[in-house]
């Protein structure tokens, strides 16, 4: 009798087969130097048969990503690509952005990024693209609710639209050698 006969024989299917996969957490999109990162919605569109027309973006210098983000402590993010405009300005530009926010690794299609979450946070700012509104914070309260939601706020409290993920500033790190008791 071999392993087949043997699952066939309690019912047992391979692991996994009948999960639904889970669905993302956030969609990024990059244009330019700004990166938007909202909540996914099952209605965008993915990979499937209207894929084509997330994949074109990249003809416009559009790069979009869908990110799965762990509730590993701290949490990891995984990228899956849907279309690419400049794949190195991409990896570096969510990479920044996932340090920013507290995130301990970044899973790339090809490569993993290990990230610092205790670097000193620093500030942070962003101009609303709707009502203008420039908005900068660096204070206790805000960092920790920007690691709390694994983003930056994403809604201008004026306008009510969407902001693009915040620049990051980060501290400077402590040059100080560890002090010695004598
Ligand atoms: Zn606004």
């Amino acid at each position: 009798m071999d392993f087949d006969e043997i699952f066939e024989m309690f019912g047992i299917e391979p692991e996994g087969e009948d999960e639904a996969p889970e669905p993302p957490s956030f969609r990024a999109t990059i244009r330019g130097s700004r990166l938007m990162v909202v909540a996914w919605m099952p209605h965008l569109l993915t990979s499937g048969p209207t894929g084509r027309l997330v994949r074109d973006r990249a003809e416009d210098g559009v790069t979009v990503a869908d990110l799965w983000v762990t509730d590993d402590e701290p949490s990891e993010v995984i990228v899956e690509y849907l279309a690419v405009a400049d794949r190195g300005r991409a990896d570096r530009l969510l990479s920044r952005w996932a340090e920013a926010v507290g995130h301990g690794r970044l899973w790339l299609p090809d490569r993993l990024v290990t990230l610092d979450p205790d670097r000193p946070l620093g500030s942070a700012k962003v101009e609303c693209p709707t009502c203008g509104a420039g908005w900068q914070d660096s204070g206790a309260d805000f960092w920790e609710n920007v690691r709390n939601c694994g983003r930056f706020p994403a809604l201008c409290p004026i306008c009510n639209a969407d902001l693009p993920q915040w620049q990051w500033r980060p501290g400077r790190r402590s040059r100080r050698a560890p002090q010695r008791k004598a």
